[in-house]
């Protein structure tokens, strides 16, 4: 469309939808899904540069709308999804946020990338705002919208039916947990923690997962917080807890050697008995307790109750590893690196993914190694998706990655598969 046809609605001009499709497809390249793009500036100048912008980066399906009302009524009339949208913020009529806040309570579930020149914190702001509801913001770019930041962001894009695992969105009762424990129904999958320098396997975190006999593979955020809620969480945590350690002996005798993590729930410690039986089942599997890592999520770590700092201080004493998980994500992180004696500080996958592009989080990654680095801790990040996360981990110092660009929560029998693999990618990971 011609730039001065921007200043009004499309459709009261030529009766086509508001918005449409343009530029040919001249990528030839119809192996990988490309997202469907849809522009919302009112600012016709930009409108016409990003536009141009999308198409030489090879993303043929790019549609404009000069306005958030204009952009509403062609997604209401639209034949083919949208599965990104670029959203200015700042629009006279409609402005952005708006738009956002309209789209997030309706039917549309595609992306969003948010544009604005107003600065990248309040983009992030805007991010926060719209959190809870259904949009996933892919990321925010401040104007002019930089190609390389905006390719890693389009990058980032994966078609819906990948991106929501099944089983997350199940409830159940506290009747269903003691059905599941009396007939063994849980399952542990195994996700590897390596050295960012020498890319050598540290350890396995071990996660529960439910073998459900009607919904299949349920995941932990189903169905942890019921059996926190009525007291089903400390026979889970135990049996976790016995069957990582037999998993670990097990490889021991495979002469493998690395260590293993389990995920401690607040609940446990409140128990003056863990911590005794914890060790117990250690000491019986002839696993030595430095081999064992306790993460802890920090949410979870605000009661004012001694008694959790109590089994907390007796597990240190007992040679356990202590991780503060989910670093950055609750309100008193650092009083919790204040009070309690942490061996190994995870910072949140929010932190992680994406971060070198993020002018407001990186910061925060790179400051929480400091503090890591400073009170002696190992410093780990979780949620390491890309290429890219990894060697920003390398280049500020951070000693272990997690996530998927490593390698996905697995069960037993696919961890040589796996290792085969790694050890193939970790020479050239790490530059050796
Ligand atoms: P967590 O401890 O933070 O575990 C990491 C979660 O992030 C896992 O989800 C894992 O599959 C996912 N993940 C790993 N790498 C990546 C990545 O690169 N990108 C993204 N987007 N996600 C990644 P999962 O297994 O569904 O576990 C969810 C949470 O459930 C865990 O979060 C943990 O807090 C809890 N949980 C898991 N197992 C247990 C358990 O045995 N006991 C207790 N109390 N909690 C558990
Ligand atoms: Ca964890
Ligand atoms: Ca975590």
């Amino acid at each position: 469309m011609h730039p001065s046809d921007m200043g009004k609605p499309i459709e009261q001009r030529t009766g086509e939808p508001i918005a449409r499709a343009s530029g040919p497809d001249h990528t030839g390249n119809d192996q990988e899904i490309r997202p469907s793009i849809l522009v919302v500036d009112d600012d016709a100048f930009m409108l016409g540069m990003q536009s141009r912008m999308l198409h030489s980066m090879g993303y043929p399906q790019v549609t404009t709308a000069d306005s958030a009302e204009a952009a509403l009524l062609f997604l209401k009339q639209a034949q083919s999804a949208i599965d990104v949208i670029v959203c200015d913020l700042n629009m006279p009529g409609m402005d952005g946020i708006e738009f956002l806040q309209i789209l997030n309570c309706s039917a549309f579930r595609g992306n969003v990338i948010l544009l604005s020149g107003e600065g990248v914190r309040i983009m992030h702001t805007v991010q926060k705002l719209l959190g809870d509801g259904r949009l996933m913001i892919l990321g925010a770019l401040e104007k002019p919208a930089e190609r390389a930041t905006l390719r890693a962001l389009l990058e980032s894009w994966k078609p819906l039916s990948a991106a929501i695992p099944t089983g997350r969105t199940l409830s159940f009762t506290p009747e269903d947990l003691t059905l599941a424990h009396r007939e063994q129904q849980w399952v542990l999958h195994y996700q590897p923690k390596v050295d960012l320098v020498t890319g050598a396997l540290q350890g396995m975190e071990a996660l529960v997962r439910w073998n459900h006999p009607e919904h299949g593979m349920v995941y932990p955020d189903a169905f942890i917080e019921t059996a926190e809620d009525c007291g089903a969480i400390d026979a889970l945590t135990e049996w976790v807890f016995q069957d990582a350690m037999k998993q670990l002996g097990v490889w021991r005798s495979e002469g493998l050697r690395f260590g293993v993590a389990v995920n401690v729930s607040m609940e446990n410690l409140r128990s003056s008995d863990f911590t005794r039986r914890i060790t117990e089942f250690a000491r019986s599997a002839g696993v030595p307790s430095q081999d064992v890592t306790l993460e802890i999520t920090e949410s979870r770590l605000m009661s004012p109750s001694p008694a959790p700092l109590e089994s907390l201080v007796r597990l240190r004493l007992q040679r356990f590893g202590l991780s503060i998980d989910d670093f950055g994500t609750g309100h008193s992180s650092l009083a919790q690196l204040r009070d309690v004696p942490f061996t190994e500080l995870k910072i949140d996958r929010g932190f992680v993914a994406g971060a070198r592009h993020n002018q407001i989080v990186r910061p925060i990654l790179e400051g929480s190694i400091g503090i890591a680095k400073r009170m002696s801790m190992q410093s780990v990040a979780e949620g390491v998706e890309t290429e890219d996360d990894w060697h920003l981990l390398r280049e500020i110092g951070c000693d272990l990655a997690q996530g998927y660009f490593i390698g996905r929560p697995m069960d037993v029998t696919q961890v040589p598969v796996w290792l085969e693999l790694w050890r193939a990618r970790q020479s050239r990971l790490v530059g050796s």
